[in-house]
């Protein structure tokens, strides 16, 4: 049987990042983007005031000296005059600095006299100061092809006048649940039918992931319905298709998806829970067939689909991210496939696995924020070991 990072090669394998697209930088945050961008000038573009208070020429502001005000400078003026020997200009924070003047004086250390200030507290040549391009300079890369833009970088973005910004646009993904039991509110499930955890979960798994789901509701077991549900998936860039993928009469999923000319790449991997997981693709779009007990799709959607739309959208280390940890408390675990516990990240490096009875059990996954990845095999780990975990 396929091992987890054989499989997670095959998915990554096939995805490709998408075609670059100009994006609003309203909506970058969280893309890759796909060219440099350098600064159009020099940040900040004139030398300028860090605080509100007098700029000075520093050899004249030592403490005790007097010093004629001769102007003002706001934030958004220009400078109408230089500061000449014993004058001093009021500044505000963030206002150009007049020439001849090398330091600001705080108001905080100036004592207003009649005709100018006293200096309470004197200043060396440079304090309070901003350079001329202490940031950047015109024509510098400030944002190399690659950067996952994040606020700052969509603050930076905005600060060099990037309106739009090339970026590597996020997959569209399509999700269906499928299963004659499964009910969506408000509607109550009658006899021998349960609620529909699935679609939704894996709604919000692709929306944390940075991209759009399409949900497509629930296709009962039935050929001609899942047939026609399948196909209106296939038109998005990933498709998943949770339930009916395993080995059961009911499990139509591998068969219909053939049909449709999905050609599949593996129908199962080592790895509990989760194993009957099967990965295809037609043309363009990626198919992911999850097992439906929740947690077999959550922990698929983890080591599979996360990644494979990170590539997509042009990340250079897709994931997942692995971290060691020491194990806050011995744990056994049985078996011949590696298994994913959740467990909880604990201070100093330790992990916590968490009370958990198996795939169907979507609350005990509740408070995790990892995956401890524990080798196949029945073994004993005492506190302290050190075991993989898969930071969600
Ligand atoms: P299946 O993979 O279709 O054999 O389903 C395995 C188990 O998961 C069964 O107990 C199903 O009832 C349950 N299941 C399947 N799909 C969902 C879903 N969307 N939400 C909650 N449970 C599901
Ligand atoms: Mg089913």
């Amino acid at each position: 049987m396929l091992e987890v990072p054989a499989a997670r090669d095959i998915v990554l394998r096939h995805a490709a990042r998408r075609p670059a697209a100009v994006a609003p930088l309203a909506s970058a945050l969280g893309r890759v983007l796909a060219a440099d961008v350098a600064a159009d000038r020099d940040s900040p573009p004139f030398t300028k005031s860090m605080m509100d208070g007098y700029a000075v020429r520093a050899a004249d502001a030592a403490a005790g000296a007097a010093l004629r005000v001769v102007g003002e400078v706001a934030a958004g003026a220009v400078p109408a005059n230089p500061v000449g020997p014993g004058e001093a200009v009021r500044v505000f924070t963030g206002a150009p600095m007049p020439p001849g003047a090398d330091a600001v004086l705080m108001q905080e250390h100036a004592e207003v006299v009649a005709d100018g200030v006293r200096v309470a507290r004197g200043v060396a040549a440079g304090a309070n100061v901003l350079p001329r391009g202490r940031e950047m300079a015109a024509g510098e890369t400030v944002l190399p092809a690659g950067t996952v833009i994040t606020p700052a970088a969509v603050g930076l973005l905005a600060a060099v006048g990037r309106a739009e910004v090339p970026v590597y646009p996020a997959a569209r993904v399509a999700v269906l649940a499928t299963g004659n039991e499964l009910v969506d509110p408000p509607a109550e499930p009658g006899p021998g039918r349960i609620r529909n955890s699935n679609g939704p979960m894996l709604c919000a798994l692709a929306a944390r992931a940075g991209c759009p789901a399409r949900s497509l509701g629930i296709a009962r077991d039935d050929p001609a319905e899942l047939a026609a549900k399948l196909a209106d998936g296939l038109t998005a860039d990933v498709l998943l298709v949770a339930g009916g993928v395993s080995v059961g009469d009911y499990d139509l999923v591998p068969k219909a998806l053939a049909e449709l000319g999905v050609e599949t790449h593996f129908h199962s991997v080592r790895m509990k829970p989760g194993k009957p997981l099967l990965f295809g693709t037609k043309g363009e779009t990626l198919v992911f067939g999850l097992p439906g007990n929740p947690v077999s799709s959550f922990v698929g959607f983890e080591l599979f689909v996360r990644p494979a739309l990170a590539a997509l959208a042009g990340a250079t280390d897709p994931g997942p991210r692995v971290e060691q940890r020491s194990l806050g408390e011995a744990f056994a675990v049985r078996g011949d496939r590696p298994v994913f516990h959740p467990g909880k990240l604990l201070p100093d490096n330790a992990v916590k696995p968490l009370p958990w009875f198996g795939s169907a059990d979507l609350r005990g996954l509740l408070a995790a924020d990892a995956l401890l990845a524990l080798p196949a095999g029945d073994a004993k780990f005492p506190a302290g070991s050190a075991v993989e975990v898969i930071v969600l």
